[in-house]
């Protein structure tokens, strides 16, 4: 035995940067008050255990009606640049959904709820757990 060795998660931040999270911000409002998605563009830094965010790509269809009916990503070209999605909640909270942990995409799932400012965008990993979040230049 080699003592009280506790494994630890490390805790994982979501960079965001700023290009990305003004558009995440206009493409909510434009949208209001219905939801939108968008699919997230970046890389996945291990050692530093970031995902880091750096474009956004509007997905080739979205449905008007209840959000995710009509989106999949199977619509989109295969592409390892894409770590997850990005969608906006017109109502007062960004936690997700468990629709939206079913439909969970990539490494992480980044939700804005209304007003949509930088404070109410939230970054939640697959299991629905809130990760740090940091805008960045
Ligand atoms: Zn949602």
């Amino acid at each position: 035995m080699f003592g009280k060795t506790q494994r630890q998660r490390p805790r994982k931040t979501v960079v965001i940067k700023r290009i990305a999270a003004d558009g995440i911000i206009t493409f909510s409002k434009t949208w209001h008050p219905n939801e939108a998605i968008l699919v997230l563009q970046g890389k996945s830094d291990r050692k530093n255990n970031q995902i880091i965010v750096e474009s956004l790509v509007i997905p080739p269809f979205t449905s008007n009606g209840p959000f995710f009916s009509g989106f999949s990503m199977h619509n989109l070209p295969f592409d390892s640049s894409y770590i997850g999605t990005a969608h906006s909640h017109p109502g007062p909270s960004n936690r997700p959904s468990l629709e939206d942990l079913n439909h969970f995409f990539g490494l992480v799932s980044v939700i804005i709820h209304h007003p949509y400012e930088y404070d109410t965008i939230g970054a939640y990993d697959r299991n629905g757990d809130g990760m740090e979040i940091e805008i960045s230049d």
